[in-house]
């Protein structure tokens, strides 16, 4: 079946038999990892593994092929030598992303990880983050226990309103913007070594502790610091999961979060969406992937998300727990995806 979707499939063996997985779940579209993604090590492909790669590719008529990169990588460390090991460490992942002719490779921005310090001066602000974090909780328990549609409302606002005082927390004293700074430097200067080729897109992350990935608001400022003649190698990649956690919901107000998707970041600029429900709930920023269907977001945004025009051409994958048999897994995900367009 020829359309958008697609999985994360396993490069065990070499990437050069990524292609064939894709056969195997019946997608035209997949996401790899070009090294083990807990690790330093960098590898360089050689020539045989990349010729390979590219004619299974071909052969099996893939639309679209990209990169996660490395967990480990941090391109908004405060911490210089951090920062450097990422960069060169991202450098690398585009450098092998290209070689292999891949449509894009996806990076988490990382961790602002200064306000986590072990520095006196933030201790309040520590307090008032966990603070939020355990008063979300217990919003959050109310809502579930709760089966009365105007007070789960008023609850859900209610929650809202402590992240925005957590936002606020957050962004006290500037080390949110040097992060944001640092993270698009780094992103440069990949760009500028390894001039040609692959996209990269900056993945919304679940916004948990200083991670700087967790709102659109900061991706855009990420993107606005990138120079004009390299912008348009950087778009952006949405999790539904990562999303649903970091407060964007998808389930009570699927048009709202693509309003504000559009105004704030250009939907021209969707690279990707990763296609994961949630084990956890609304704003709960956690990142733990769940089957489509099964977890906190439910079947109705992935349905609506698969009948949306304005995301027809953008790939869509999988990035959901395989289970015991990887195929099994995500053909049941894809035929769910499937049927909901029917
Ligand atoms: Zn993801
Ligand atoms: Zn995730």
């Amino acid at each position: 079946m020829s359309d958008e979707l697609g999985a994360h499939v396993s490069a065990e063996g070499g990437v050069q038999n990524c292609p064939s997985r894709a056969t195997d779940i019946e997608a035209k579209c997949i996401q790899l990892f070009t090294k083990q993604a807990q690790r330093w090590n960098e590898p360089t492909l050689n020539k045989d593994t990349i010729i390979q790669f590219l004619d299974e590719r071909e052969s099996h008529a893939l639309d679209f092929v990209g990169a996660h990169d490395s967990y480990l990588i941090n391109l908004s460390s405060p911490n210089s030598e951090s920062w450097e090991k990422s960069r060169e460490s991202f450098q690398a992942e585009l450098e092998r992303s290209t070689s292999l002719q891949l449509d894009f490779v996806v990076t988490h921005p990382g961790n602002a990880t200064e306000i986590s310090a072990n520095k006196p001066e933030n201790n309040e602000r520590r307090q008032g983050l966990k603070d939020a974090q355990t008063e979300m909780g217990r919003v959050q328990k109310k809502i579930d226990a709760t089966s009365d549609d105007s007070a789960k409302a008023q609850l859900k606002e209610e929650k809202k309103l402590i992240e925005i005082k957590r936002k606020e927390l957050l962004e006290f004293g500037g080390d949110l913007q040097r992060g944001i700074e640092l993270n698009a430097l780094g992103i440069t200067s990949a760009l500028e070594a390894v001039p040609k080729g692959t996209k990269v897109l900056l993945e919304l992350t679940a916004g948990s502790g200083t991670s700087i990935g967790g709102n659109f608001e900061y991706l855009a400022k990420i993107r606005e610091f990138i120079p004009l003649a390299l912008k348009d190698r950087v778009g952006f990649c949405f999790d539904t999961c990562h999303g649903y956690s970091a407060g964007y919901d998808l389930v009570d107000d699927y048009d709202g979060v693509w309003n504000q998707f559009d105004s704030i970041l250009g939907i021209e600029n969707l690279g990707l969406i990763h296609m994961n429900d949630s084990q956890h709930p609304f704003l709960s920023h956690k990142d733990r992937h769940q089957n489509i269907g099964d977890g906190s977001l439910g079947k109705g945004p992935f349905r609506k998300i698969m009948t949306d025009p304005r995301l027809n051409r953008v790939p869509k994958i999988l990035e959901t727990p395989k289970g015991g048999d990887p195929v099994v897994s995500d053909m049941h995900n894809l035929s769910l995806l499937r049927s909901f367009r029917k």
